[in-house]
């Protein structure tokens, strides 16, 4: 089983063409959908309020959402600016809310999971859950810049305690002080971690182990709409079908990545969580396919 930790949020997107206020959106919430493309994950977090019963039915049609809390005040909201490549987003607000304070509880039910997905959260929550799990296979973790400015100790902390991490490239810039992505991944395997994947938006990712780098581009795509999730959507492709084969070997981990870009590239296509709730495994099937004839030489 996996699960999936982090922030269910309300966002407000601002693109140069278009503004989009309290839609659906969180680092888990994104990771969970994405993942269950290839297995039914649980997702933990908290919710206010004033969280909509419509969004609550999104979830609860790709997720386990037992774990999800309902608590008194308002829900996390995120708002963020892109720049006219879409490629620079500028947080305007973050609002932690109800989570700030929230002690997550690891549902009984979920206990067991193999798989764990710490998405985007305070690092300090993410690495106290992780000791709640009876029996990790494989841990997996994100961050953002919010929590490298206010918590970094804690950041390295959370990294030191699981399998891999998953960050995108100016954020582990920022995070190990390097302007080299193979310095800063090398720093951030001597935290403690075997795994770390840079992601590099429309330039694919990176995938680090041992002395060996994986890099796998991102699918060519002419048009981007939205790319708020891209990375959470990243992650939870690459480990929803790590879940999917029970694996973590090398060669299921690589292809993991692959899958990881491919659900990145589905998140781009539509503003806030449309690219992927709308999808079906045949898309990604055929997607990936195509992706495998345009990578082969
Ligand atoms: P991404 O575009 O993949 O980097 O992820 C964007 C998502 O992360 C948005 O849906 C936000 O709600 C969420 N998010 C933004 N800032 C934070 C934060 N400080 N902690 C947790 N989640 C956040």
């Amino acid at each position: 089983m996996l699960t999936v930790f982090g922030s269910i949020a309300f966002d407000t997107i601002r693109t140069p063409t278009k503004i989009i206020k309290n839609a659906l959106g969180g680092a888990a919430t994104y990771a969970a959908i994405s993942a269950s493309f290839f297995v039914k994950p649980g997702l933990i977090g908290v919710v206010g309020y004033d969280f909509p019963r419509k969004y609550q039915s999104i979830l609860d049609r790709f997720v386990d959402s037992r774990g999800v809390v309902n608590a008194k005040g308002k829900t996390f909201r995120y708002d963020g600016s892109y720049d006219l490549t879409l490629s620079q987003r500028t947080t305007n607000k973050t609002e932690l809310n109800v989570l700030k304070d929230f002690k997550p509880v690891v549902p009984e039910e979920y206990r067991k999971s193999e798989f764990v997905y710490l998405a985007n959260n305070d690092p300090v929550q993410n690495t106290k859950i992780l000791e709640e799990f009876d029996k990790v296979k494989f841990s997996m973790c994100d961050t953002i810049e919010f929590w490298i400015s206010s918590k970094r100790n804690d950041v390295i902390k959370m990294m030191g305690s699981v399998d891999s991490v998953v960050i995108n490239d100016e954020e582990a810039k920022l995070l190990t002080k390097t302007h080299n992505l193979i310095k800063a991944a090398k720093k951030i395997m001597e935290w403690g971690t075997k795994y770390v994947i840079i992601k590099k938006g429309e330039h694919g990712s990176l995938l680090f182990y041992d002395d060996v780098v994986f890099p796998s581009p991102a699918f060519s795509m002419e048009n981007i709409v939205d790319p708020t999730g891209a990375g959470d959507s990243f992650a939870g492709g690459m480990i929803g079908y790590l879940s999917s084969k029970n694996s973590t070997k090398i060669s299921t981990i690589r292809e993991a990545a692959v899958y990881g870009n491919i659900m990145g590239s589905f998140a781009v296509e539509k503003y806030g969580v449309y690219g992927i709730t709308g999808l079906k495994k045949s898309n990604i099937k055929q997607r990936f396919d195509r992706y495998k004839n345009m990578v082969h030489f």
